[in-house]
């Protein structure tokens, strides 16, 4: 399997060397140059089986013969393993039809840990092999950073500092980075906002003397493996339902649209799914472009929803390659364009074919609130205000009745206990494994919002030397 960049000007790569670029030096994302099919008895052969033997049979051919399959097995048993949950991503009932795909069962309590875990071995798996060791150093307003931290701790090949903006991630979410207990994991509390954090990190990757004496790499939303990772649930969930049997619809809170372009991937493998719905909340940039084939960049307002306040879905640009007959030229002239005057307007011509496959809706914060409070009185349920957007634009936007359709899931209502406490008058309590969260010790540096200070940190603290 050959991978080939979005914007067309970037050397195609094999799957390892996808994983550890992240994003392509033309700027672009990669995708497999072709989708691997499965037929209907392909598919029909995944019934009863157990999820890992699924992520194997969905992902082995987008990883082709870089990886021992006993070794891509290994790592899929490990990654999934440390689900909290037997059948790893369960499925609820919640009324005639609809489910809830709960993604939330690993270590950090968001759906991220699929993907994550799986990447955090990929990763150590490929520097070993190259004989190399990275600096991963990323920045985190929430989910992501103890996502990350908990798939890349205690790996050789990987020392990972994490910038998050002091004083502004919630209680949880510090305490999930800080009270990591590994000697190749570093929290820093920047002095400054989110939008600073990032803008060290990248002036870090900007500095290539830096960058190369570290080995710098990052592990983002764009990486290919994260999607790829991603898409097993979507086969999972639709198997269990009567899949290839049956059409399965999908509804999916989405912000950079990493989690639903997986549904877009399976069904370009050969699942029969109904137009995905995208939930959106007041930040929804998203569900206009869907609904009007027209994007206009506006402020981002912060909601209840803090990981679906984004502008800029970054892999949307995934899905526009397609909607570009798969023209990187014509799509990187589109994108410039896009960054120079805030607007994007879908080409006329393929808008058709793209724009029966989706559906969207948004939810304001009340209306957020409204769902999760309905959802409780009916079924007892406590659910976390992103899977709240997911399961009401499942019922804003299902075709029929007839058809089953999963919601995802996001995240564990512990995870955003304000806001499951105000819709429904009951505080989520955390997992067995995490109900000491508040007496562990926390682990953090605290610096200024400055690129050398971070920078000297890094150097004086990193275990790693490039050349082992
Ligand atoms: C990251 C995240 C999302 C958004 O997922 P994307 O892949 O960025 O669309 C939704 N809900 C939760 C809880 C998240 O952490």
């Amino acid at each position: 399997m050959r991978y080939i960049s979005t914007r067309g000007a970037a050397p195609a790569l094999g799957f390892t060397d996808v994983l550890l670029a992240g994003l392509a030096r033309d700027g672009g994302l990669y995708v497999p140059e072709t989708w691997p099919k499965l037929t209907p008895d392909g598919i029909r052969k995944l019934r009863g089986l157990s999820y890992e033997e699924i992520a194997f049979r969905i992902m082995q051919p987008f990883v082709g013969a870089e990886i021992e399959n006993a070794d891509l097995q290994a790592m899929i048993a490990g990654s999934y393993g440390v689900f909290r949950h037997q059948a790893v991503v369960p499925m609820k009932q919640l009324d005639d039809n609809l489910w809830l795909m709960e993604l939330f069962h690993g270590p950090t309590l968001a759906f991220k840990d699929v993907a994550l875990q799986l990447v955090g071995r990929l990763y150590d798996h490929a520097l070993a092999k190259r004989g190399e060791r990275v600096t991963i150093i990323g920045a985190t307003s929430g989910d992501t950073g103890s996502a990350a931290l908990e798939a890349c701790r205690d790996r050789a090949g990987i020392d990972i500092f994490m910038l998050h903006p002091k004083g502004r991630v919630s209680e949880v979410q510090r305490r999930q980075m800080t009270t990591i207990d590994s000697a190749n994991v570093f929290n820093i509390a920047i002095d400054g906002s989110f939008d600073d954090c990032q803008d060290l990190v990248k002036a870090m990757f900007n500095d290539h003397a830096f960058r190369d004496r570290i080995n710098m790499s990052a592990v983002n939303s764009i990486n290919w493996a994260r999607v790829m990772a991603q898409v097993v649930y979507y086969a999972a969930a639709a198997v269990a339902l009567g899949a290839p049997d049956r059409r399965i619809g999908f509804s999916v809170p989405s912000g950079n649209f990493g989690n639903i372009f997986a549904g877009y991937v399976a069904r370009q493998m050969g699942f029969d799914l109904a137009p995905l719905i995208v939930g959106a909340n007041r930040n929804d940039i998203l569900a206009r472009f869907f609904k009007t084939g027209r994007m206009e960049i506006s402020g981002v307002e912060p909601s209840l929803s803090p990981s679906m306040d984004i502008q800029v879905s970054s892999n949307l640009e995934r899905l526009l390659f397609d909607l570009y007959d798969r023209d990187g030229k014509r799509l990187a002239e589109a994108m410039t364009a896009f960054r120079q005057t805030g607007t994007f307007a879908a080409p006329k011509e393929s808008w058709g074919r793209i724009e029966g496959l989706f559906r969207a809706a948004a939810l304001d914060d009340p209306g957020t609130l409204r769902a999760m409070g309905e959802l409780y009185r009916t079924t007892g349920d406590l659910i976390d205000p992103h899977s709240a957007i997911g399961i009401h634009a499942a019922a804003a936007c299902r075709a029929d009745r007839e058809s089953p359709i999963v919601a995802l899931a996001t995240a564990h209502p512990a995870k955003f206990p304000d806001a499951v406490e105000k819709a429904t008058g009951i505080r989520p309590r955390l997992p067995e494994f995490l109900a000491d969260l508040y007496e562990r010790p926390e682990r953090m540096a605290g610096l200024p919002n400055d690129v050398r200070a971070v920078q000297d940190y890094v150097l004086s603290h990193r275990r790693n030397d490039r050349n082992g």
